[in-house]
């Protein structure tokens, strides 16, 4: 037989998986809504067992392989969150007495996470800058055994010398793990980089309609099984009607992401001429100091932007109060728009000193680009913007 040509992602996303020959003819994957399956005639070993809690129905399966393909990994998993697929991850690899390097600007629950939950167990972390490479030789000790980094940061969307993460850890021996949840598959796959292990909360453009929470870890088939096996012990099943969710959103990704991109491009540019702002973060900008990195590294730059008002923490407030398309509310990547002031959602965990030395402003805002007309979000946030 022929080989077949390899896939573009926005075909992957829609045909990777799918099951052969279809269920009943039907043309979206059905919902299997059973916890647990018939063992087979002769009966099965433990492995051979088809349970929820242990991410194996037909939903889980399907949604593995597209997962797999459009990452280029040997294997994908699906989690109950975003955090179950990073604590799964990080506790599969590191004991107690093991020392984890991390970027410096995590997202909040990851934060929280390393410097609470892992240091109770006596997994040590080191922060490094991302974008000083020479630096973090001097973060390793006898016992590191990971990096862990983000494609893109929250909220100062910042972009880290991937590449040079990712040959670190290949020389020094350390599992390279990166959170592509910002960029997605469609701007950026880590994988193709050199990193070991890419990981999503799916709750955001995967999925991409606000309506369920997921995680995603993709990787090789060794990797990713060791994760497995701690995922099935802590218990961070994604139940099959949320994978039949996430397997439909991911259809769209593609044409979302590059809708996102664009009116994220335009929507930064509006900001950055605007007098009322005084900074707009958007690695789509020319004069974003990552941005030629985010060039190099990305084919897209995103549907995140933040910026900072002249008019401080009043002006912030008054914004929000006053944008009638922009939705205050936490989480992002959905098909609507979503503000929030980061201080206090994502990064609500952090102490003040900590959000300085991160650079996040207590006004400053972040903005979810959904899928409106970006016409009409620029018109919305101009006028919420007014006599400041
Ligand atoms: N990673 C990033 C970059 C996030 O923004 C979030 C949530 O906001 C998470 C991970 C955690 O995902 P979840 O809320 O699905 O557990």
């Amino acid at each position: 037989m022929a080989k077949k040509a390899p896939q573009r992602i926005e075909t992957q996303l829609v045909h990777s998986g799918e099951l052969e020959p279809r269920v009943f003819g039907a043309v979206s994957m059905p919902i299997f809504q059973s916890s647990t399956f018939e063992v087979g005639e002769g009966g099965g070993g433990y492995h051979d067992i088809k349970y929820i809690r242990l991410n194996n129905t037909p939903n889980h399966v399907v949604l593995h392989a597209k997962l797999a393909a459009v990452e280029s990994g040997e294997a994908a998993l699906v989690a109950g969150s975003g955090m179950a697929a990073i604590s799964s991850t990080l506790l599969s690899v590191l004991s107690p007495g093991d020392h984890l390097i991390v970027q410096d600007c995590l997202y909040g629950g990851t934060h929280d996470l390393v410097t609470k939950d892992l240091a109770g167990l006596g997994i040590t972390h080191t922060a490094v800058d991302l974008d000083q490479p020479s630096t973090w030789e001097q973060a390793l000790r006898p016992r590191t055994r990971a990096i862990y980094v983000e494609s893109i940061t929250n909220p100062l969307l910042q972009v880290g010398d991937l590449d040079a993460a990712a040959r670190f850890a290949k020389e020094k021996g350390l599992v390279s793990i990166i959170d592509n949840t910002f960029a997605t598959p469609v701007n950026f796959r880590p994988l193709e980089h050199g990193f070991q292990l890419s990981l999503h909360s799916c709750t955001k453009y995967m999925n991409g309609h606000s309506d369920i929470v997921a995680g995603a870890v993709i990787g090789s088939a060794e990797l990713v099984e060791k994760v497995k096996h701690k995922l099935d012990h802590l218990g961070g099943a994604l139940d099959p009607h949320a994978c039949f969710l996430l397997h439909r959103g991911m259809k769209t990704l593609a044409l979302r992401v590059r809708y996102q991109n664009e009116s994220a491009l335009k929507l930064a540019r509006f900001l950055e001429r605007h007098p009322a702002v005084a900074k707009v973060n958007y690695p789509g900008l020319e004069t974003h100091p990552h941005h030629a990195r985010a060039r190099q590294l990305f084919t897209g730059f995103g549907g995140m932007v933040s910026f900072e008002l002249r008019g401080g923490l009043e002006a912030a407030e008054r914004f929000l109060r006053r944008t009638e398309l922009g939705i205050v509310a936490p989480s992002l990547g959905g098909v609507e728009t979503l503000v929030t002031r980061p201080v206090t959602t994502s990064h609500a965990g952090l102490s003040v000193e900590e959000r300085k030395r991160a650079g996040i402003d207590e006004a400053l805002v972040r903005v979810s680009v959904g899928i409106e007309a970006t016409e009409d979000l620029m018109q919305d946030f101009g006028a919420a913007l007014e006599q400041q």
